[in-house]
């Protein structure tokens, strides 16, 4: 049986070799819409950024060697303001009136702050500190020259990026279009959610944690009716959901009489490159494409499904995006209680961390199995047991991933 990084390095490589820049097609979006996504183009800015000598403080424009010794009275000739600048040009022994964000006006070389003034009449005030040259003036394009790429295409559009489209004028930005993502899941058991389960049933919980995944991890998803644990039904859905760029169906994978969908992908000409990871929860996970479709069956249970797609579809799913972060971060943690490895498989299972004496502390969580959902509630994290004998001890460094 294949690894958990085996398993991964699978995926991506065979997406790689399907995935050229133009495979997920750039839209275009409203600024308003765009963190998060993925930027597809590079900004320059259209100006310089200031765009003129600023002040920083309110206070008073003026040439500093007038204010070479102190205090010193000067004439108040005009002001500038944010939005206004005064355009006449400052003579020796005159100063302008100042607000923040304001055009410093020619002939002024440093501005002092309100704070350091004492006004004496409309016309004057004395200065009564002394201030270097260039003192509370932001030069023209120290942050940006006109022309400069400050923003790289492949970017998550974050907080800073969406002021910077906004003031380079990009009402309109190109990203990577959403990966079209339909969820199938299967099952005689499954009912809808506004259903009551019968003796035998359940509802289907799988469709909702998918779409959630999926759309958290920047796809389009397009949840399809349950799938019977028949061929032609199964067939049928299946083959509606080949029609996306993902397909994710869930359950039916397993090695029982009714796990039919592995049967069904080759039916329908998926090429299937696994069908077990050695890991917990989640051994039977399969993967598979056809064409520019990538497929995955990951296993019913609840707790499975969402673990799987985390360590498997996820990474895909950004591969796609063109984003930078296909592998996510693992983080670092102190275990507090000793946990058991297994030789045979990896785990991947829900802990609680916390942040305490300088480090992160984490404490798997009372937790029954794969299809625990209640457990998983408690956990923010999944820890990474990996496959050995023997235990990790309290106090050993384990990875995470946070939720
Ligand atoms: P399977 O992989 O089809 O054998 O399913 C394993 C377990 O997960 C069974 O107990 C199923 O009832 C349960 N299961 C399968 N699909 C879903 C679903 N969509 N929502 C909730 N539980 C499911
Ligand atoms: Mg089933």
């Amino acid at each position: 049986m294949i690894s958990v990084e085996q398993g991964l390095e699978i995926v991506l490589s065979r997406a790689r070799s399907e995935v050229s820049d133009d495979f997920m097609p750039v839209e275009a979006v409203d600024l308003a819409s765009s963190p998060g996504r993925i930027l597809r183009e590079s900004i320059t800015a259209d100006a310089d950024s200031p765009p003129f000598d600023r002040s920083i403080r309110d206070g008073f424009a003026l040439k500093a060697a007038d204010v070479a010794s102190v205090p010193a009275t000067l004439r108040i000739v005009g002001e500038s303001r944010a939005g206004r600048s005064f355009d006449g040009t400052l003579r020796s022994g005159e100063c302008a009136e100042i607000m923040t964000g304001a055009a410093v006006p020619a002939g002024a070389d440093a501005v002092v702050m309100v704070e350091d003034t004492e006004r004496l009449s409309d016309g004057e005030t004395r200065i009564l500190e002394c201030v270097p040259l260039g003192r509370s003036i932001q030069a023209r394009a120290t942050e940006a020259v006109e022309g400069d790429r400050i923003l790289a295409s492949g970017r998550v559009i974050g907080l800073a990026d969406v002021g910077i489209l906004a003031s380079t004028g990009h009402a309109v930005v190109r990203v990577s279009r959403r990966p079209r993502v339909a969820i199938v899941s299967t099952g005689d058991e499954l009912v809808n959610v506004d259903e009551t389960p019968g003796p035998d049933q359940i509802r289907n919980s799988n469709s909702f944690t998918l779409r959630a995944q999926v759309e958290a991890t920047g796809g389009d998803a397009n949840v399809l009716e349950i799938a019977r644990d028949r061929a032609p039904d199964l067939n049928d859905k299946i083959a509606e959901g080949l029609q996306a760029d993902v397909l994710i169906a869930s359950g039916g994978v397993s090695m029982g009489k009714y796990d039919l969908v592995v049967g069904a992908l080759t039916d329908l000409g998926v090429d299937i490159a696994f069908e077990r990871v050695a890991m917990k929860p989640g051994k039977p996970t399969v993967f598979g494409s056809r064409g520019r479709t990538f497929v995955f069956g990951l296993p019913g249970n609840p707790v499975s499904t969402i673990v799987s797609f985390q360590l498997f579809v996820r990474p895909l799913i950004r591969l796609l995006l063109h984003a930078p972060d296909v592998e996510g971060t693992l983080r670092q943690a102190l275990l507090t209680d000793e946990a058991r490895c297994d030789p045979a498989r990896a785990a991947c299972v829900p802990a609680h961390v916390r942040f305490e004496k300088g480090a992160y502390q984490l404490t798997p969580v009372r937790w029954k199995g794969s299809s625990d959902l209640v457990g998983l509630s408690r956990a923010n994290a999944y820890v990474m047991i990996p496959q050995r004998e023997g235990t990790l001890n309290a106090g050993e460094r384990v990875q995470f991933i946070p939720m």
